[in-house]
Order: structure tokens, then sequence, then C-alpha cells
């Protein structure tokens, strides 16, 4: 059985004490290690100083890196330095990161291959844009962001890899996807997987859903046979409503 993952982007929001204060009452939370790990991506400036984190069923993520190990790069962040902080997990693709900061498909691709190279499990974020959804072109838009990476990858590597199906329509709109939409897309993916990876790489790969998730509709979305849970954005900010998630699962 997959093991749910709850995770929370908390993209550029918070201070450096309200994160500490955040993560102090996550730890203390009673997590049946067999059901759920929950995974935290705080700004990069913080991980260093939140690695006291860690533990079996609580994890930190970065929310992006470059492709390249070292170099001149002004502002960047390597894999191998996330490796360096045994920073387990990291963020990559996200919408915000494709449309403002110009990420390719081939590029996204690269950097998950310089997360695996350290060791590091990329969470690869792929989702369209409501216009893209209007057309009927959403299962193509999957299939190019997800078999761009699948294309490179071999079946070691994906036993490490995580997929968030986020709808670009969904994240920060108070508009959800529908479960049976979301199950529908991931039951998608999973079949991609199988094509391009393996059957059983793809009854193994977690796939969570990411699209204004809160309390009120996460049991129903993580309740979908596809829906391994969730990437959480604006309510993961705050303790008892990311808490109201997790407890969902
Ligand atoms: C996200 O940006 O990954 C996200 C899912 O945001 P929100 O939950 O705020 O929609």
């Amino acid at each position: 059985m997959r093991k749910k993952i709850v995770a929370g982007n908390w993209k550029m929001n918070l201070t450096f004490d309200e994160g500490r204060q955040l993560l102090n009452e996550l730890r203390l939370l009673r997590l049946d290690d067999d059901k759920v790990e929950v995974i935290v991506a705080p700004p990069s400036l913080y991980l260093s100083q939140f690695s006291f984190t860690n533990s079996n069923t609580l994890s930190l993520a970065a929310q992006n890196c470059h492709d390249k190990p070292s170099g001149a790069y002004t502002g960047e962040q390597s894999a191998a330095m996330l490796a360096s902080l045994k920073i387990g997990y990291c963020i990559l693709g996200h919408s915000e990161r494709r449309s403002m900061f110009h990420e390719s498909d081939e590029w996204v691709a690269d950097k998950v291959m310089a997360c695996f190279a350290e060791g590091v499990s990329p969470i690869l974020c792929c989702g369209e844009t409501l216009a893209e959804r209007e057309a009927g072109r959403h299962f193509d838009v999957i299939t190019k962001q997800l078999t761009t990476v699948f294309k490179r990858m071999d079946k070691k590597q994906a036993a490490y890899m995580i997929i968030a199906y986020e709808p670009v329509w969904a994240i920060g709109t108070g508009v959800t996807a529908s479960s049976d939409q979301a199950q529908e897309m991931h039951a998608f993916i999973r079949s991609l997987i199988s094509t391009e990876l393996g059957r059983e790489e793809a009854e193994e790969m977690r796939i969570l859903y990411g699209g204004s998730v809160k309390g009120s509709n996460a049991k129903e979305l993580f309740d979908q046979s596809d829906v391994d849970g969730g990437l959480v954005g604006g309510a993961s900010l705050d303790f008892s409503s990311f808490k109201d998630i997790i407890d969902a699962i």
C-alpha cells in the first residue's frame, strides 16, 4: 500500500519565528508512521535552521533547485547543496516557477535528474491552465510535462519520485478540482507511468493532488483510489488548517 503524503509549500511566506513555531507544533503531532508522512517546504533560507524537524513522519523539502551542481548562478541553490544539508525532497516544476520564471519541461527534467544524482527525491508538479482544460487539452499537457521527465528516468529512480497534479486553475483560487476530476487525472497519470516506466513502478509511485486543498475537501479527495495525499499551499501556513488536512488521511 502506498503511504500517503501531506506536503506543505509555504512559498515566500512566514517569518523565521512564525515558521519555527509552526514546525514545533507539527512536531508534536502523533502521526502513524505506517499511514502518513508530512513534508514541509519552507523558504530555502530557513532550511539549515529547521533541520531539527526531520523525523520518521516529518521531513523538509526545498521549493526549487538549479540543475547544475555549482557555479556562477547568483541566487540559486543546487541539489548537491540540499543533499549536504540532508534535505530529502525538492519540489520541482511548480506552475508558479513554470509561468513566472519561464521553466520549460526540459529544464524541469534537468533539475529532476540533478536531484536523482544527489539522492534528493523530486516532487514533480504538473498541471494544466483553465484555457487548456476548456480546450480539452489537459491530458496532452500533462502527458508532455511528465513524459519529458519519464523518458530520461530509469526504473530505479522511479522509486524516489513523487508526482503532484496541480491544475493551475485551482491553485490559490479557492476552486478545487472535484474528486472525480482529480481521480480521472490521477488514474491517467498512473497509466502514463505504467507505459513509460513499468507497471510496478506505477503502482508504487505516490501522486498528490494540489489546488485549494482544505480541511473541508481533503477527505473526499484523499479517498480517491489514485490520490495519495496532497500538496498544500495557503492552508499549510496555519497549524490548525494544516492539521485538519493531515487528519483527513
Ligand atoms: C500550491 O501552490 O502548490 C498550492 C496547492 O496552493 P493552494 O493550496 O494555496 O491552492
